[in-house]
């Protein structure tokens, strides 16, 4: 039996992670699971799974899971605060880590797992993107494997002639093709884009996702650090990174050869085939995906990205390209920004305005260590908090 310690089991990578495991009883045993602050989905998930630790970050949430534990039968062990998503990520009954915390703060968590030397199935891009090489370097030395979980690195992973270390120069490959859906903006007016809601640019037209990264993907931020995430993942620059607008999400992302070879991975835009195929890597394992009918898609389009609609995505590449500390910086003024937006504070518009400011007020450094990676993120949050606030625009 593998073991499997699921950080951020709550959210929408958590749900779909433990769905495919629930289809393997004999395979993999839950560990471990964490939450923020949703303790009853959490009491849930444990009532099934029957993991011997649960963590909740938030201390009156941990409360009431405690409350709801007492009255139960169930053995799980409750710890309370962000250091226990350390404790888990760390076990070692758990050989792999789902990395699904949403934000820097799955940063510290995927950083321990990589010490301890698992494999770590990574949805949480922003961790790679913050501290790109420095989190590479901690999964080379300690051995640990490292799956991207992201639907569109999972495709190029699987397009890719060996794994995620090959050398981009000697593979053959001339560019990975991003593909991206446009989000629920694509074809709105842009002078419309102003006054839209937070459930409008939650409601994504082929994805369920959570919220955060649901904004990400209207104002194509998600693309950005899915470009950061790559240039890592596959050790190449930007300059091999064509991102396309593909709104069917039926391709999730292709592979282009010097021989004219263009190698694309499709499926049904569900998680659970990334999910499952990381989990099983190099095997192959049901994931309660159906399978795709090709009769059934009319047409299969692709467009330019459009950068006066999308600035995020030209911000992220810029970002890519001056490297040390401009990702973090990035990464935390857009966390800021989303979430501004999604409490009414911010316009959706003004979210590129936020970060593109941040960039451009807070000095970028090297990340040779962690802490300069830390003290980047703070700086930018609070950065980029004095700009929504102030209203500079
Ligand atoms: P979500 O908001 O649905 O879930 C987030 C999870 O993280 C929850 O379990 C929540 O309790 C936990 N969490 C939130 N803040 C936390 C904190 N401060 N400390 C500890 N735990 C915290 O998000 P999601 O859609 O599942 O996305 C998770 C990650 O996966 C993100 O990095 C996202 O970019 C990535 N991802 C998601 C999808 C998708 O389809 N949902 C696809 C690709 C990548
Ligand atoms: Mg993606």
């Amino acid at each position: 039996m593998i073991g499997v310690t699921i950080l951020g089991s709550t959210g929408s990578i958590g749900v779909s992670t433990l769905d495919v495991l629930s289809r393997h009883p004999n395979e993999f045993r839950v560990c471990a699971l964490t939450a923020n602050q949703d303790y009853k989905k959490l009491f849930e998930q444990c009532q099934q799974f029957k993991p011997a630790y649960a963590v909740i970050v938030d201390e009156q949430a941990a409360k009431k899971f405690a409350d709801l534990l007492a009255d139960s039968s169930l053995k799980t062990e409750l710890l309370t605060g962000a250091k226990h998503l350390l404790t888990v990520a760390e076990l070692i009954e758990a050989q792999y880590v789902m990395a699904a915390i949403v934000g820097a703060a799955g940063l510290l968590p995927t950083l321990a797992a990589a010490k301890a030397g698992k494999r770590i199935l990574l949805a949480n891009k922003e961790a790679l993107v913050m501290s790109g090489k420095l989190f590479l370097d901690e999964v080379r030395q300690n051995n640990a494997e490292l799956l991207p979980i992201d639907s569109e690195h999972n495709a190029i992973f699987q397009c890719m002639p060996t794994d995620c270390a090959a050398n981009f120069s000697d593979s053959g490959v001339n560019k990975i093709l991003l593909t991206a859906s446009g989000g629920p903006f694509r074809n709105t007016p842009l002078d419309q884009l102003e006054s839209v809601t937070p459930d409008q640019a939650c409601a994504h037209p082929n994805w369920d996702m959570g919220r955060k990264i649901s904004v990400d993907s209207a104002t194509m931020m998600n693309k950005g650090l899915e470009v950061i995430e790559a240039c890592w993942l596959f050790n190449t620059s930007s300059d091999y990174i064509q991102v396309v607008v593909h709104p069917q999400s039926i391709i999730h992302s292709m592979v282009q050869y010097n021989d004219g070879s263009v190698l694309a991975q499709m499926g049904q835009p569900d998680m659970r085939t990334p999910i499952a195929h990381a989990l099983g890597w190099p095997n192959r394992m049901q994931s309660g995906v159906e399978a795709l009918d090709l009769f059934a898609i009319e047409h299969l389009q692709f467009e330019q990205p459009d950068l006066e609609r999308f600035p995020c995505l030209a911000l992220a590449y810029d970002a890519m390209n001056s490297g040390g500390t401009a990702p973090a910086i990035l990464n935390a003024a857009n966390e800021i920004a989303v979430g501004a937006f999604l409490s009414g504070e911010l316009g959706f518009t003004k979210i590129a305005s936020v970060i593109e400011q941040t960039l451009n007020t807070t000095e970028s450094g090297s990340v040779d260590t962690l802490e300069l990676v830390l003290a980047a993120d703070q700086a930018a949050r609070k950065t980029a908090q004095e700009v929504v606030h102030g209203g500079k625009f």
